[in-house]
């Protein structure tokens, strides 16, 4: 099983447009993965038409009384699993405090021998609290969405020192690739942002797929599809499905 955590310690740089649109490619590849949603906000559990009315339908559950994933988790039309987010998750950093024991609760269960075969995609929240923190400890590869302006940039150097302050921690650096997103080649700015990634990140964690800005993709979540479903043959699509080429190239993805 491979743990990829989508995060950005800034909002809007499409951590969620590339959580729903991985899960969507790789159940296209005829494989069943699971996301979870560590998001209050629960964009993604939306997207894919589920909003538990109650905290303890949620992944909050999991946290608060130690409920399996799997019993808060539903089938969705696009084939993956979802675990899905809830307003109460906002409580939890008060709740719970940061303890290595709270930190390490998703890396329990989901590298547990008894935990479920297959890709897992967590969709994080903006801020380095409890919940991005499980996720960055659960996780074999973070992906970081920069969407194609200075702020989103800024937002990911401070994911990378984030990401350096941990590694005593994690006692290894942990894989990463930073994802340019809403990529539009007629802005001086996207060509600018995508050099001072390349001057700011290591060449090799930078995603060599760029996703283009593209209105299918901006689009799907209001009618509750992914890219593949909503508009197959958008760039968004072809897009998303060369990133999961790419991911499955370096063995990210089976
Ligand atoms: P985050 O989860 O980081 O807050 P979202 O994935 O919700 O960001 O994206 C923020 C907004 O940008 C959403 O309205 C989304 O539909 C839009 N968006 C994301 N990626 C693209 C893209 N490549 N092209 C056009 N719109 C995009
Ligand atoms: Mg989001």
């Amino acid at each position: 099983m491979t743990v990829i955590a989508v995060f950005n310690q800034k909002g809007g740089v499409g951590k969620t447009t590339t959580s729903l649109n991985l899960l969507a490619g790789i159940a296209q590849r005829k494989q069943r993965p699971l996301g979870i949603d560590l998001d209050p906000q629960a964009h993604l559990s939306g997207t894919f038409g589920i909003r538990p009315r109650l905290a303890d339908d949620s992944v909050y559950s999991f946290f608060m009384r130690q409920r399996p994933l799997a019993a808060v988790s539903q089938i969705t039309e696009s084939g993956v699993f979802l675990c899905p987010g809830h307003l109460e998750l906002t409580k939890l950093d008060t709740l719970l405090g940061k303890s290595v024991n709270v930190v390490t609760r998703l890396r329990g269960a989901l590298k547990s021998p008894d935990a479920a075969p297959g890709s897992v995609v967590i969709d994080c929240c903006p801020l380095l609290g409890i919940l991005s923190l499980n996720a960055i400890f659960a996780c074999d590869l973070i992906v970081i969405p920069v969407s194609a302006d200075y702020l989103a940039f800024q937002g990911a150097q401070q994911v990378e020192r984030s990401l350096n302050a941990l590694e005593p921690v994690l006692k290894r650096r942990l894989p990463r690739r930073y994802l340019l997103t809403r990529f539009d080649a007629r802005r001086k700015m996207s060509s600018e942002v995508a050099d001072l990634m390349t001057m700011a990140f290591r060449v090799d964690e930078i995603c060599a797929t760029r996703i283009a800005e593209n209105v299918s993709l901006a689009e799907s979540p209001a009618r509750q599809l992914d890219v593949f479903r909503h508009a197959p043959q958008s760039s968004g699509a072809r897009d998303y499905r060369a990133l999961v080429e790419e991911l499955v190239g370096a063995g990210f993805i089976a």
